[in-house]
């Protein structure tokens, strides 16, 4: 099956619409906040909604083109003011095609107690072997290009970021896989969340089985697998 991957414009679109009815059928939406960008194959700049609507309200007309300037090539109205965080992220690494910003709750809540996630899930596998920066630079929002290039900075090469008191940033090298990071980052949160309310969680993988299991239950072939079913949810 074709990884989604665009090598069109129209794809890009497609992609862009899907990830973003995908992201809120998962309970991602914040009202009309968070977006998720697609790398134009063209090398033009980002696909990303325009500001104002909500994921799950996503269209073709409401989609605009956003060069790595800044400057819309297509669509109307001007970028989200978080444009930054896409433009940077895709800029600082050629190899990924999809970024993802939402501000899931359990992720928000879960960055306000300072603890490392932990491998409590086949989710949380994910990310406590990847590693899971926090960025620190603001909890305000990530409005200007030098900011977004600090966040690129402290994402690296892990496939997620949280933002404390604001949100989540994710990554990936397919559109999936980036919908997928945001979609597991929040479940991962809201895990451990239920389980240090419960008491410690104790019962854990080691290192090494959780480097495993990060690899085996998630490999790309999984992470689509999953996007898949996401996009057969939407309603
Ligand atoms: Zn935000």
């Amino acid at each position: 099956m074709k990884p989604s991957v665009p090598t069109t414009s129209e794809e890009a679109r497609a992609l862009t619409i899907s990830a973003s009815h995908a992201l809120a059928a998962a309970g991602q939406e914040d009202m009309v906040w968070g977006h998720v960008a697609v790398r134009d194959p063209d090398g033009r700049g980002v696909w990303i909604k325009q500001p104002g609507w909500g994921l799950a309200e996503v269209t073709g007309p409401r989609l605009q083109l956003v060069s790595f300037d800044g400057g819309v090539l297509e669509g109307e109205g001007t970028p989200h003011v978080e444009c930054s965080i896409h433009l940077e992220v895709l800029r600082a690494d050629a190899s990924l095609v999809c970024s993802v910003h939402t501000h899931s709750a359990g992720a928000t809540t879960f960055a306000s107690l300072d603890t490392a996630l932990l491998p409590l899930s086949h989710a949380g596998a994910l990310f406590a072997a990847r590693g899971l920066p926090r960025f620190q630079a603001t909890t305000g929002l990530v409005r200007t290009p030098e900011l977004g290039a600090a966040l690129a900075a402290a994402l690296g090469s892990a496939p997620a970021a949280l933002l404390p008191a604001h949100g989540i940033v994710t990554t990936g090298p397919t559109v999936g896989a980036a919908v997928m990071h945001a979609v597991l980052l929040d479940r991962a949160c809201r895990d451990q969340l239920v389980a240090m309310a419960a008491g410690s969680p104790r019962a854990l993988p080691d290192e090494d089985e959780t480097r495993r299991k990060a690899e085996e239950c998630w490999p790309p072939h999984q992470l689509e697998a999953g996007w898949r079913y996401l996009v057969r949810r939407i309603p």
